[in-house]
């Protein structure tokens, strides 16, 4: 497979010829070969975005024929599930099921998208002057730059793409250099679905180029990131440069709180989903379990056993229930916080290591680990790991589960596990994050929006906000 970038409605190769090997993680065999972008060819795409908006025809089409395009691309994915579902885990090592349900994930996005497309007239609003009007209308920003990460790679970039489209915007992605497979193919669809040329615009490369030209270019008017906390805070600075707008998607250190009245098979389900879902390699994994004190014992055996039965395999077997980690660089850094934990004198009561059996040697697998006796303080509690790592610390309190929760600098999601509905509100209420699940881990859809507190982040992606995210405010005011 080769694959180009798409750019002002033309698939291209990079300007200085270069290549990059994409690999399967379950087997390290090389999938695709991948045009290599470099700041020119950003720059490119820069021009052909801004010529395009600037010309005003895609911002100033009907919103409902917009919506109409939107649509198309959200059946198109639905067309294409397949395909696409095959490439994803190619391309990241989950599971064929996981990509699955990511696609219709994604194709209700592009629907929700298009729905609310023409559904902003504007608002009239009472002027305090005798005889004039005001009016407030959302226009679109201009030109967006998009940065995704390799996790979710097609789920992240739709999230960006459908509202940006469907407000009126022109866009140019970039998708993680590791794995851009399925955001191609999505282009490929966007040019079947009636995207006009220029509108939507597609650069392949390393995010220290590519990356770095869509944050400092000042013919970008926003520039949208998913990404880790240090890659946001360099797109932060280089943004300054025009003063565009800024949305940051970043990580999390996500607690969750299971108290002694919670539904104990519910509650064991649920904290390994929350972190061993997508071998943790997920923005909201719930990589902090507290546990109250007095079930403490019980929780950590019946987790520890559990553990030890996750199947861990090739994305493509219907039996694997956890795919690889993504690169041998992220297994590696997952090792080093493993080694960080027991150094900082927390327990390892399950995995720790590779796994032994010989037809996972060839890809970058990590076992599905715990830690209990943690404590606030330590970097293992506190640090990011993207791996399938579980800290376990205790509670006697509400209050000190609210306090422990909250005790980091992320703030992006967070579970509580109670049948006192009260409580759970509660707690809900006290914790700083963009987003709280009661008695289960992890739903998301398209009419919630989703985002962080703190250094997680801000902007809200997805819900009507994360279209307004995509639209300027005007007042205008007429004197009659
Ligand atoms: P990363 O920050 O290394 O890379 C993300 C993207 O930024 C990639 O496309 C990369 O090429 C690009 N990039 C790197 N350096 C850049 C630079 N200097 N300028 C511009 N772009 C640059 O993150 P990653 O390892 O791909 O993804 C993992 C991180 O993403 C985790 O921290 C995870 O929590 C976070 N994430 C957050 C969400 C969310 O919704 N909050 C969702 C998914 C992932």
């Amino acid at each position: 497979m080769r694959l180009n970038m798409f750019i002002n409605g033309e698939w291209v190769s990079s300007i200085n010829k270069e290549t990059r090997e994409i690999i399967n993680p379950f087997n390290q065999e090389v999938i695709a070969t991948v045009a290599e972008g470099s700041r020119e060819d950003a720059k490119q795409a820069i021009v052909a975005a801004r010529k395009t908006f600037d010309e005003g025809t895609w911002s100033t089409t009907p919103a409902s024929e917009r919506g109409e395009i939107v649509r198309k691309i959200g059946e198109l994915i639905l067309q294409e599930k397949e395909e696409l579902a095959r490439l994803e885990t190619l391309d990241t090592g989950k599971t064929i099921e996981e990509s699955r349900a990511d696609m219709d994930d994604i194709s209700n996005v592009f629907f929700y998208f298009a729905g609310l497309a023409d559904k902003d007239g504007g608002e009239l609003i009472e002027s305090p002057i005798p005889h004039s009007t005001s009016k407030i209308v959302r226009e679109p920003i201009g030109v967006c730059g998009q940065i995704t990460p390799w996790n979710y790679p097609l789920l992240q970039a739709a999230w960006k793409l459908a509202p940006a489209l469907a407000s009126g915007n022109t866009l140019v992605l970039k998708p993680s250099e590791i794995t851009p497979l399925t955001s191609v193919k999505v282009f490929e669809l966007f040019e079947q679905a009636g995207v006009p040329k220029g509108v939507a615009n597609l650069v392949l490369g390393a995010g220290a180029e590519v990356g770095a030209e869509l944050a400092e270019n000042t013919d970008v008017d926003l520039i949208s990131f998913t990404g880790g906390i240090e890659t946001g805070k360099t797109i932060m600075q280089a943004a300054s440069t025009n003063v565009k707008k800024v949305a940051l998607e970043l990580g999390g250190k996500n607690p969750n709180i299971v108290f002694a009245d919670a539904d104990f098979d519910v509650a064991v389900d649920q904290a390994l989903n929350a972190v061993f879902f997508h071998a943790g390699q997920v923005c909201s994994a719930g990589s902090r379990l507290l546990v109250e004190e007095s079930i403490h014992d019980q929780f950590v055996e019946a987790l520890v056993k559990r553990t030890k039965q996750i199947k861990l395999g090739n994305g493509f077997d219907d039996s694997t229930q956890s795919g690889p980690l993504i690169s041998a660089e992220h297994r590696a850094k997952v090792e080093g916080y493993v080694e960080v934990g027991l150094k900082e004198g927390a327990q390892l009561v399950v995995g720790g290591g590779r796994p032994e059996q010989a037809e996972l040697q060839n890809g970058f697998f990590y076992l599905p680990t715990i830690f209990t006796g943690c404590t606030s303080e330590m970097r293992i509690v506190q640090e990011e790991v993207f791996g399938p790592v579980l800290t376990v610390e205790t509670f006697k309190t509400k209050e000190e589960a609210v306090k422990k929760a909250n005790d980091t600098i992320y703030g992006l999601a967070g579970a509580v596990f109670t049948k006192d509905i009260d409580k759970a509100e509660d707690v809900a209420r006290q914790l700083r994050m963009g987003t709280v699940w009661i008695n289960d881990f992890h739903p998301y859809f398209a009419q919630a929006p989703w985002g962080g507190y703190k250094q997680s982040g801000f902007g809200r992606e997805l819900g009507k906000i994360g279209f307004e995210e995509y639209t300027e405010v005007k007042h205008v005011y007429r004197n009659t």
